[in-house]
């Protein structure tokens, strides 16, 4: 046979082979369904659902049934969830909302910490259950035809899809597995991502495990579904075990409560964001408007409505109510409760009467704060103390509506327990602050606790170096624990900082007892004012704000005064303008070199001539430390706390130089709408008398050579005490380094390009210190005392590093950043300085001098 006939030949035998094959079976498959066909239907019926379809009831059989907006029923054996989603709950808007029951804060995550509101839907695709994340920012006219296209490139998120199990249709019941949806990732991530920059040595948590991630609670109302479950991060092997609150770095728990949370539908009035007004925002663009602010910010306020509204002061409906955490320590509980009260002041003003009120919290109570319907005021004393006290509230993104918040509060703000490693590098500190919490949470991060502590232990070395009374003491706390609460308070109610409020007092009103009893030392509690400290001890009256300031009460009458007319609300803001309502919050604040204008939004300075009143914070410090030595060293105990004394009292002056550094190359800002009575204009820079005042503070308390002075014999004193094998570095105090960090922090600021180019700006809207006039200025109060003798180590350093400085606005990595104007000038005083150098003083001094010499002369060479 020929191939090809060969090839069809085998073709034909396998074909009917298989025929042949098939048949049979065929055959069999009809006999049997012939067989089928035969049994009664009855039998059919009675077969078939047995097989094929499982109802919610036979799948739940050996569940605990947990009735709730979203009920759950859990395996009694295994533990597992499934969840009932009905009918009417398709296609509608629900918010989820978490929250930090427990962590570490090596990994960031926290005891408290909200991890902030969204809107999601619930739909049905085919045989799936859908959690759709909604996007609340944007607004459309609903009569603009544009309204038709608002969902055009904006992207919702379907974070899970999830398969009916079984369907009561006469219930409109549908049965999903819920495991996946609470013991993963999926509503909101936990684990933060590798930040780029982050060492790779550094702490981090492990894979989600599976296994042993796992449910702590289920506690179901019907308005809300809540569960906290432990996340558990596991890793065979780290490289960072981290500090020691972790017992076992390759297997960390976080615990997050997750709320599922029905849309409330009740007559809550939105109410929208005015830039004269510190409140916390949800931020909504109005697509359809034409305007150049098309804004809809939704401003972040309590459902408060007059039980009696045609009184001009009612009771609430619903009052805002606050528990005091059974965790609080006893004698402090009458202080805060106080704290809280203080706010009816403000609520009055705005027509309601007990807005506010506090309980406490029963030892045997069964909720804890994890229970949304609790707004609760909660101490913790954390081993590694959060960055500061917080209170955050969490929102309907779809009204800006408060739904619930909490305050936590740190135990270790109000003790001696220093809390960083490095405290004694405070200047150091400054340097590392990390603002991203800040930055990402919009503003609802508050480190007032911290700042306070500092100010606290201050406020202690004071009064204790000049012999005050216990009663004395105690008031100190009394005070600021009030302050610190009323101020975190205030972020619940909606208030974010207003750090331009401690302008409102003269430093001689501040040290007139009589005049500031019973007030609040600034405009508003809001701010980070420094403790009211007098140099003179017999003009110390208050050290803090005993109630809230009228900036507060103006506020809280914006946010919830039932205004009958816009005309009465636009009247009401129409007073911003006056000095006790002035506004600006953590945007425009100066605390980072080189980042706002106004040196008024300043954190840590006090009265409305901040660079008066620094200049008597540093002479303070000046003249405890001439006493430091004698006054902490206690028979009998080591030397660590003159060592905390010595260091703290060095704190305080660096942060009075940073506000003193602010008004240089400042300008005013004035957010009135203009034509409102009172505006001044948007821009007024500093005067020049202002100015050259604060440059020469500068020079006497920071550049010059005997700024620094401590007595010599105090540094043999400044030793921690040994604790096992604890020193990280060497233990010797970093004297020089310290110093110089502290003026690094000025210069940092003063040469900032930001500022350089405000200066030569600013020149032509009425700056008179001129950048030319500043740069000789600066130059002059860093090398002219000094060139031609012998120069101290403390003024070696901040020459060299000054001279760098100017050298790297040349030729550094950021040369660019700089204007032509500014680069000329540094040239202009390099050249300067070059100039001025001879060999003089004694060896070490033409050392330097030599040493700067080159440095200025190679550097001039490659100037292009
Ligand atoms: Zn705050």
């Amino acid at each position: 046979m020929k191939l090809s006939k060969l090839k069809t030949y085998t073709k034909i035998c396998i074909a009917l082979c298989l025929v042949l094959f098939i048949l049979p079976n065929d055959m069999n498959a009809q006999n049997r369904k012939k067989k089928k066909k035969d049994e009664t239907s009855e039998t059919l019926l009675n077969k078939r659902p047995k097989l094929k379809e499982k109802t919610i009831k036979s799948l739940t059989k050996s569940c605990k049934k947990i009735e709730g907006l979203f009920t759950i029923y859990q395996d009694t054996i295994t533990g597992s969830l499934q969840m009932i989603i009905t009918d009417n709950q398709i296609n509608k808007d629900f918010i989820y909302f978490s929250q930090v029951a427990d962590g570490v804060m090596d990994s960031r995550i926290n005891r408290g910490i909200y991890r902030g509101s969204k809107v999601f839907k619930i739909e049905k695709y085919f045989n799936k259950i859908e959690f759709v994340t909604q996007n609340t920012s944007f607004y459309f006219d609903p009569e603009s035809p544009l309204s038709k296209s608002k969902s055009a490139n904006v992207s919702n998120g379907n974070m899970a899809s999830i398969k009916i199990k079984a369907h009561d249709k006469k219930n409109g019941h549908y049965l999903i597995d819920a495991n996946s949806l609470f013991l993963s990732e999926i509503l909101s991530q936990i684990k933060s991502p590798r930040t780029p920059g982050q060492p790779p040595t550094a702490f981090k948590l492990g894979s989600l495990s599976k296994t042993k991630t796992k449910i702590n609670a289920i506690k179901n109302y019907t308005k809300n579904t809540n569960l906290t479950i432990e996340y558990v991060y596991s890793s065979p092997s780290v490289l960072n075990a981290g500090s020691n609150a972790v017992s076992d770095a390759r297997n960390v728990s976080i615990k997050i409560h997750h709320s599922l949370i029905a849309m409330p539908d009740n007559d809550y009035e939105i109410r929208y964001d005015d830039p004269r007004v510190g409140y916390f925002t949800t931020q909504v663009n109005d697509q359809t408007s034409t305007s150049s602010t098309p804004f809809r910010d939704l401003v972040h306020r309590w459902n408060l409505k007059k039980k009696n509204p045609d009184l001009a002061i009612s009771e609430p409906v619903k009052p805002i109510t606050w528990w005091i955490e059974n965790s609080t320590p006893i004698e402090w509980r009458e202080t805060i409760k106080n704290g809280v009260l203080q706010w009816n002041k403000a609520f009055e003003k705005a027509g309601f009467k007990n807005a506010m009120e506090v309980k406490i919290q029963p030892d045997d109570a069964t909720w804890d704060a994890g229970d949304i319907r609790y707004n609760v005021l909660r101490w913790t004393s954390s081993p590694k103390p959060p960055f500061g006290g917080y209170g955050p509230s969490f929102v309907n993104p779809k009204t800006g509506e408060i739904l619930g918040a909490d305050i936590m509060l740190e135990y270790a703000h109000f003790t001696n327990r220093v809390f960083y490693d490095k405290v004694y590098e405070l200047a150091k500190l400054n340097e590392t602050k990390d603002y991203s919490a800040f930055n990402k949470n919009d503003g609802l991060f508050c480190s007032l606790g911290h700042q306070m502590h500092e100010d606290i232990m201050f406020a202690n070395t004071v009064a204790s170096a000049t012999g005050a009374s216990d009663l004395e003491m105690e008031r100190i706390k009394k005070e600021s624990m009030l302050a610190l609460i009323m101020h975190e308070v205030g972020h619940t109610l909606g208030l974010n900082h207003n750090m331009k409020a401690s302008q409102l007092f003269s430093p001689e009103q501040l040290a007139n007892p009589e005049f500031i009893k019973g007030k609040c030392l600034t405009a508003s509690v809001m701010d980070y004012a420094t403790l009211n400290i007098t140099r003179d001890r017999s003009k110390q009256g208050q050290y803090d704000d005993v109630t809230v300031g009228p900036y507060d009460i103006w506020a809280i009458q914006f946010g919830y005064t039932p205004f009958k007319t816009g005309k009465d609300k636009s009247d009401l803001l129409n007073l911003s303008t006056r000095p006790e309502l002035i506004f600006g919050n953590d945007a425009d604040d100066m605390r980072t070199p080189g980042k706002a204008i106004d040196p008024r939004v300043m954190i840590d300075d006090q009265s409305n001539d901040a660079i008066k009143y620094s200049v008597d914070r540093i002479k303070l410090v000046n003249d405890l430390m001439k006493t430091a030595k004698s006054r902490f060293i206690k028979n009998g105990k080591s030397y660590q706390e003159l060592r905390r004394v010595y260091y703290l009292l060095s704190g305080q002056k660096a942060g009075a130089a940073d506000i003193i550094s602010r008004y240089i190359g400042g300008v005013y800002v004035d957010r009135a709408m203009a034509g409102q009575e009172g505006e001044t204009q948007p821009y007024t820079p500093v005067s020049l008398k202002d100015q050259k005042r604060a440059m020469n503070a500068l020079k006497t308390y920071v550049f010059a050579p005997n700024s620094f002075d401590a007595p010599n014999d105090l540094y043999n004193y400044l030793a921690m005490q040994r604790r096992g094998f604890n020193f990280k570095t060497t233990e010797d105090p970093k004297i020089h380094s310290q110093v110089l960090g502290y003026q690094k922090n000025v210069l940092r600021h003063l040469l900032h390009f930001n500022t350089l180019q405000r200066i030569t700006d600013s020149e032509l809207y009425g700056n008179k210190y001129t950048l030319s006039l500043f740069m000789t200025d600066l130059n002059n109060a860093i090398f002219k005392s000094d060139i031609y003798s012998s120069v101290n180590s403390f003024r070696q350093n901040l020459q060299l590093e000054y001279t760098n400085m100017l050298i790297n606005m040349l030729i550094g990595k950021q040369n660019n950043r700089y204007t032509h104007n500014s680069k000329s000038m540094a040239l202009y005083n390099l050249k300067s300085i070059r100039n001025m150098i001879s060999a003089t003083g004694n060896l070490s001094s033409r050392a330097h001098k030599q040493h700067l010499r080159t440095l200025i002369d190679n550097a001039i060479k490659e100037v292009k």
